[in-house]
């Protein structure tokens, strides 16, 4: 069976939504995807690792990166930078792992610019204080860093209507399954599914 190449997919939402922890329970579900690990200036969170959350850079170093056109997007969210570089998904998508990237909505703009293809999708939280009280919960940002969230929480989600899918989180696991039929769909596109079983197709169609 030919492997299709793999699919790319972003998804945005303010802060503290649950991009990162839906994103981890469908990876624990599916060897085949992985999530692109971004470059960032900001400080590691008590238990975020290097190269694993994040690669975490000086302001130099991410400048460097910029110079020599490493990256695939990039952008200024919260006073710092983030971005994805090339390495981060290009070997992944010609494996066919289909690869997701948990970035801002200008980064989703950019993408949209280099790759018609990419699927978007959207998180909503269920309500301002649920957001809230999930920044508060997760217990690892300062109260002026959760400040800070809210009040770019109305901007970042004023984007919602350039992307293709939008999930609201409110009980997880349903947010959980949204998300995973949105990736299965895909899969099962004429173009993909055409690639996986062309031997098949051929076979019937002789
Ligand atoms: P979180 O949203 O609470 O998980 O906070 P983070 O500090 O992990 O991320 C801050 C913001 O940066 C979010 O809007 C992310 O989507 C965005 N972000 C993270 N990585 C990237 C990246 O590689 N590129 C871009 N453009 N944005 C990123
Ligand atoms: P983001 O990556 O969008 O900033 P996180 O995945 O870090 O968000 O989630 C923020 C906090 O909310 C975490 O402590 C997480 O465990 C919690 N959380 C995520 N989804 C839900 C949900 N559906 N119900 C309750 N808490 C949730
Ligand atoms: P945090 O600092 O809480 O890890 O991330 C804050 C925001 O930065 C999140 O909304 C996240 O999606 C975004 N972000 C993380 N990595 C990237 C990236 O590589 N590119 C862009 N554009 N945004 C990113």
């Amino acid at each position: 069976m030919a492997h299709s190449r793999g699919n790319l997919f972003i998804l945005s939402a303010p802060s503290g939504a649950g991009k990162s922890s839906l994103i981890n329970a469908l990876l624990k579900k599916h060897a085949d995807m992985k999530v692109s690990v971004s470059h960032t200036t900001r400080a590691p969170r008590p238990g975020e690792n290097n190269a694993e959350h994040y690669h975490f850079v000086s302001v130099d170093e991410f400048k460097a990166l910029i110079a020599k056109d490493d990256f695939f997007e990039w952008a200024q969210v919260f006073d710092n930078y983030y971005g994805t570089s090339k390495q981060a998904i290009e070997e992944q998508l010609a494996a066919g792992i289909d690869v997701f990237l948990d970035i801002d909505w200008q980064g989703a703009r950019q993408v949209r610019e280099i790759m018609d293809d990419v699927k978007t999708i959207f998180i909503l939280p269920p309500s301002k204080q649920e957001l809230e009280q999930r920044l508060n919960n997760r217990g690892q940002d300062s109260a002026e860093i959760i400040a800070g969230r809210m009040a770019q929480a109305q901007s970042e989600t004023s984007h919602y209507n350039e992307y293709d899918y939008v999930v609201v989180n409110d009980d997880f696991d349903t947010a959980l399954c949204d998300l995973e039929t949105i990736v299965i769909a895909q899969r099962l596109t004429l173009k993909a599914q055409t690639t996986r079983h062309q031997t098949l197709i051929n076979e019937l169609l002789k």
